[in-house]
This record gives C-alpha cells, structure tokens and sequence, in this order.
C-alpha cells in the first residue's frame, strides 16, 4: 500500500552503542524522512558470535536504550532478542512488515557491510523486502550501492569509532571522550561491563 509509514532498521551487535551509530540513525532519518529508526539489537549475532565473546543481549538492549533516549526518532528494538535463537535480518524485516501494515522498510548499514550482505540468511528474499541505505564508514571503502538491491546511498560523516575500538579502551582504561553518550557510560559503569569499575 503507498503511502504506509516509512520505516528504518539499523540492526547491530551494539557491544556497545555509540556515537557513530546514532549519527548514522539520526542523519539517515532525516535525509530519508522516516518516520522512525529502530535500533535492532541482535540477540545472538551469529557471525560475529563464531569470532569471540559477545555481550549479554540484555546489557547491551539496556545500552541502546538509554543512548536513544535524548534522540527523537531513534528507537529502540528488542525483537530479535524476544524472538531468540541466532538474529537473521530478514526473520525482522518479515515480522515488522506484518505487524505495520503497508509500511516501507529501509535497512540502514555501513559500507563495511555491504560486502558481506551476500552471505547473510536467504538473502533474496531479503532483497526483496527492503531499501538498502548505505552509509560511509571511516576506514572503509566508499560503497557503491550493491547490485541486485533497490539502494540508495546517503551521505553522511560519522565519527570515525568502532565497538571494537570502545571495548578496547574501556578495557585498557583509557578514556572515550565524547564517543560514548555519558548515559551509556553511566550503564557501563553500574552493569560492570567491559572491566570497568562499578
Ligand atoms: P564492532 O567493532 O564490534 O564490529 P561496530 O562498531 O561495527 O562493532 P555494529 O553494532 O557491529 O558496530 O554495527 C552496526 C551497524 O553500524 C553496521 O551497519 C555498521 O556498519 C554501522 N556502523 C558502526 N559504526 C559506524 C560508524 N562509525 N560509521 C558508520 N557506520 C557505522
């Protein structure tokens, strides 16, 4: 049905959120006007699960939630964690389609996914389903929008920051600046994750 509400997914292990994912939601909600982004937290990030220990999903939901707070628009999503079982986008995108009749669904990722898209779960159909938005992220590449998708590529300039790089000075004690909202700080701190002191 045209005309349904236009939505955005930004799926993601979120270990944890930060800045670059909420200007990364925020900037494609506005350059597409949709009417909401809701932040996916994976429950178990079945590609990522196979290379190391991945956060409590519960912690990391906790995370996004109060990093969304301050953000109209950005929305938190917990889905794929009450679904259970290994997180496959395209279980999300079928769900949220029957749930918001006539909706449009845009699927926000980086350029450093693009690459691997074509090894996630039934992929066709997936294609089917959704707009892909890609969005630049320093240190890789500039996507071309991938062929064989409806894609658009929105231009934004995020920080240039990674969970991996967070965790990595979280646990080295070092400082993270502004690259970690202080409400998320305050939940690292009381949850004990990523070694720091409670
Ligand atoms: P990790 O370092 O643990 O792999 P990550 O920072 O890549 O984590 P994810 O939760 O895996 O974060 O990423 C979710 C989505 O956010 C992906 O589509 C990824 O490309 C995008 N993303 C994360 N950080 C940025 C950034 N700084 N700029 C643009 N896109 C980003």
């Amino acid at each position: 049905m045209p005309g349904g509400t236009r939505l955005g997914l930004f799926g993601g292990t979120f270990d944890p959120v930060h800045r670059g994912h909420l200007e990364v939601a925020q900037a494609v909600r506005r350059a597409l006007a949709l009417e909401r982004v809701l932040l996916v937290v994976a429950n178990e990030p079945w590609q990522k699960v196979a290379r190391g220990p991945v956060t409590p999903a519960e912690d990391r939901f906790a995370m996004v939630e109060v990093a969304t707070a301050g953000w109209p628009g950005l929305v938190p999503c917990r889905r794929e964690i009450d679904r259970g079982g290994p997180s496959y986008t395209v279980d999300t995108v079928e769900e949220v389609l029957a749930e918001e009749h006539g909706c449009e669904v845009t699927l926000v990722v980086g350029a450093d996914v693009v690459p691997e898209l074509s090894t996630w779960h039934d992929e066709p159909r997936l294609r089917e389903l959704v707009t892909l938005a890609v969005v630049d992220r320093p240190g890789s590449p500039l996507a071309p929008a991938p062929s064989g998708w409806r894609a658009v590529v929105v231009p934004v300039a995020p920080p240039d920051v990674s969970s991996t790089e967070v965790r990595a000075r979280l646990e080295a004690g070092e400082p993270v600046g502004d690259l970690v909202p202080e409400p998320v700080m305050r939940c690292i701190r009381a949850r004990g994750l990523y070694a720091t002191e409670r």
